[in-house]
């Protein structure tokens, strides 16, 4: 196994262990469910913005497989603190890696240690499972409600 492969491994073992802001945010004025029927994974994402627009706390639930798990456990983790427009610049750029539209190492990003998902993209039944955080982040920016990947 590479190393780029045996990180992967342990940093996604280690995530859906002991995932990260794993709860619900009461009373959060943004957040979504999000649901991956390929897989079965169902993730709610809650978000608490500043007046300026930053993320003073996000944090998810549900349930799914280990690589929605911990995507979604990276994400929140990540994201406390930055923009809403920074995070939706992350969503764009994580979303092209999955897809093989950006390469992290040569491409310019800001996906940081996001960019240990690289290798889903030699998955294509599962790059579904490493988005469908994302997609409900995204929902959760733009409204509420509720999403489904296809
Ligand atoms: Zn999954």
């Amino acid at each position: 196994m590479s190393y780029q492969n045996e990180l992967y491994q342990q940093v996604i073992l280690d995530h859906n262990k002991n995932p990260r802001n794993f709860r619900e945010i009461e009373g959060s004025a943004h957040h979504c469910l999000g649901h991956n029927p390929l897989c079965g994974d169902k993730i709610a994402v809650f978000l608490d913005l500043d007046d300026v627009g930053v993320i003073q706390d996000i944090s998810f639930n549900g349930s799914g497989c280990a690589i929605s798990k911990a995507s979604a456990s990276l994400m929140t983790s990540f994201l406390k603190g930055k923009s809403v427009d920074e995070a939706r610049v992350i969503f764009t750029q994580f979303h092209k890696m999955i897809l093989g539209e950006l390469d992290p190492e040569k491409d310019e990003n800001l996906l940081g240690k996001l960019k240990i998902f690289v290798g889903v993209r030699d998955f294509p039944s599962r790059t579904k499972c490493a988005t469908i955080a994302w997609h409900t982040l995204k929902c959760a920016l733009d409204k509420e409600g509720e999403v489904v990947t296809d």
